[in-house]
């Protein structure tokens, strides 16, 4: 069991987590960061990125975190691979525990630990992730130009998604598992606006079908036991996030949903020299870029917070 110090502990190694760390090597925090469970985060379950400013020919997701690690390694990062599972943020200085036994102290603590999407737990669904099934409209949608696509999902999110693909697809259909929608009035006018868009309510997806890629989905009506086959080739689950905040429970402040909250306009949390970026407190954008920028101000916020430190003794 070994105990290092560090004057800044990056929690999580997606988009938020990398460019805090090449912001804080940067500016010679020498920051050690922790990948969890992971490494890489979300992007390396997606296959092409092309909405990623800087690569004008797109960049497979797994592809683009190697460079992200890279880019923070060359400046000194120390990337460290294991999980974080528990943190004591109640002393001047914050510890964090790893699943190997180490223990990290840390002045400043960055936490990048991004969410995950809710699956609905098919065989097939996971079978034909990034084949057709995806939990991303703004990410994947554009490869389904033209086609016919399922959501599944009634919140703000399957409303959000359903709109966003209705505009790109040929039809879209969605499927709700109760009579009504849970998602927010103007969401649902949105989606009922769409001429586009086949609401199929009391549905669920049985089974995603397709061998090497997503041919169409089997539903069936929990109200009158009635099976059909959908044709499609996108199958989108939007049926909730579930950010990686577990840890950190008790310690931040959070909202009902486990997202962390943070200063308006800043990545401070409601603990000294503990900063939340990227999708671990972000439900509204999620992107890759709005993570990067947000863990651009983590690492920012956790310099200026030891400057100011540093004056004060
Ligand atoms: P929600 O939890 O609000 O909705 C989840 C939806 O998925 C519900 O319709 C739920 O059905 C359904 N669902 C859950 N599990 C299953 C399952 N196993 N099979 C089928 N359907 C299932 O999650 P969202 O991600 O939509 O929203 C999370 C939060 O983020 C909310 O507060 C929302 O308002 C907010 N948000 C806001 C946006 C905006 O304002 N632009 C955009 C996106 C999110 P049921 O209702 O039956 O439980």
């Amino acid at each position: 069991m070994a105990k290092t110090s560090t004057k800044c502990l990056i929690i999580g190694s997606g988009p938020a987590g990398y460019t805090a760390a090449i912001y804080a090597a940067r500016a010679g925090m020498e920051p050690i960061l922790y990948q969890g469970e992971q490494p890489g985060g979300q992007l390396t379950i997606t296959t092409d990125v092309e909405n990623y400013p800087g690569y004008p020919e797109g960049i497979m997701g797994p592809q683009m975190m190697t460079d992200f690690q890279k880019q923070a390694e060359r400046f000194g990062t120390d990337v460290r691979f294991g999980l974080i599972n528990k943190v004591d943020f109640s002393g001047e200085k914050h510890l964090a525990y790893v699943d190997n036994g180490d223990e990290v102290e840390a002045e400043a603590v960055i936490i990048s630990t991004g969410a995950s999407a809710k699956w609905l737990g098919l065989e097939s669904e996971q079978r034909l992730n990034s084949k057709g099934v995806s939990a991303c409209a703004v990410c994947d949608g554009f490869f389904f130009r033209g086609q016919d696509v399922v959501v599944v999902g009634g919140g703000d999110t399957a409303a959000e998604e359903a709109s966003y693909l209705a505009k790109l697809c040929k039809k879209v259909y969605m499927l709700v598992r109760r009579d009504e929608m849970r998602a927010s009035n103007i969401m649902q006018s949105r989606v009922f606006n769409a001429k586009n868009i086949e609401i199929l309510w009391n549905t669920e997806a049985e089974e995603v079908l397709g061998e090497e890629a997503v041919e169409g989905v089997r539903v069936l009506n929990n109200v009158t036991g009635e099976k059909k086959e959908l044709k499609a080739t996108g199958f989108f689950v939007a049926i909730g996030h579930k950010p990686n905040t577990d840890i950190f429970k008790g310690w931040l402040d959070m909202d009902e949903n486990g997202y962390i909250l943070t200063e308006r306009g800043t990545t401070k949390t409601n603990v000294e020299g503990v900063f939340a970026s990227g999708d671990a407190q972000d439900h509204v954008y999620r992107q890759a870029v709005t993570a990067a920028g947000t863990g651009c101000m983590a690492a920012l916020d956790a310099e200026r917070y030891l400057a100011a430190k540093e004056v004060a003794v």
